[in-house]
């Protein structure tokens, strides 16, 4: 019987050495450094097995590769050097998009409209931006801190997880503390300022790219050098 060509098998890309899931000798390592083995029948060894066995369509319609976190702990463990994150997000990749749990592709597509993952207005970020530092510069020390949007030429681009201008608004203080503490030349951005990327976590390579497009641009449009990036 002839091998199928189109499988995940055959095209999930491997790093950093090329090398192919059929190395793969079964002995477990992955699997005993997995935090969530055993949760729901996951065990990144069985999956890369099903893959060698070219079981592609069970994996997709399954939730197993949505029970990963994507830690890396497997194949950072694993003595053949498989690149199992990159079968588990070709595996995402391959779910029709309303079949993607939660609301990671809702962030997607908020994301790409919006320019952040949970669809804020511009002027309501920079309402909070601003409410925020007012609070932040009523502190001793802080009083002359206006938080900076938009800085040409500051030596790092801030980009936020959504929570900090959402639900987590200290965490946000925390950083700009530690940034003026350090004398750090840093910047936000008005627009696209969203720093998670969850067309990495959905799988959806296009979205991917131009999310960190976006970033790219920042830096080049602002001449920044260095990023801070939330995950
Ligand atoms: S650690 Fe690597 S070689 Fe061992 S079972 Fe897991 S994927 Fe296969
Ligand atoms: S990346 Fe996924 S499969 Fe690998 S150790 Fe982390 S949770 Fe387990």
């Amino acid at each position: 019987m002839n091998e199928p060509t189109d499988t995940i098998k055959s095209h999930a890309p491997l790093r950093p050495s090329g090398i192919k899931p059929e190395t793969c000798m079964a002995c477990g390592t992955c699997s005993a450094g997995c935090p969530i083995t055993g949760m729901e029948g996951f065990d990144p060894r069985k999956i890369v097995r099903m893959v060698l066995e070219n079981r592609d369509q069970e994996l997709i319609d399954s939730k197993l590769p949505w029970l990963c976190t994507m830690c890396g702990k497997c194949e950072h463990a694993c003595p053949m050097g498989i690149n199992i994150i990159n079968i588990i997000r070709d595996i995402r990749g391959q779910v029709d998009r309303d079949k993607v749990p939660g609301q990671i592709h809702k962030g997607v597509e908020l994301c790409l409209e919006t320019g952040n993952n949970i669809g804020l207005p511009g002027e309501d970020f920079t309402f909070i931006i601003g409410d925020v530092a007012e609070e932040m510069a009523e502190e001793e020390g802080f009083e002359d801190f206006v938080p900076p949007i938009d800085k040409k030429g500051a030596s790092l681009l801030h980009t936020l997880h959504n929570k900090l201008v959402n639900t987590q608004n200290e965490d946000l203080v925390h950083w700009w503390k530690i940034f003026h503490a350090a004398k750090e030349d840093f910047t936000m951005t008005s627009e696209n300022w969203e720093g998670v990327n969850w067309g990495l976590f959905s799988g959806d390579d296009e979205a991917m790219k131009i999310i960190v497009g976006r970033i790219v641009d920042h830096m080049d449009t602002l001449r920044i050098e260095h990023l801070m990036y939330p995950e």
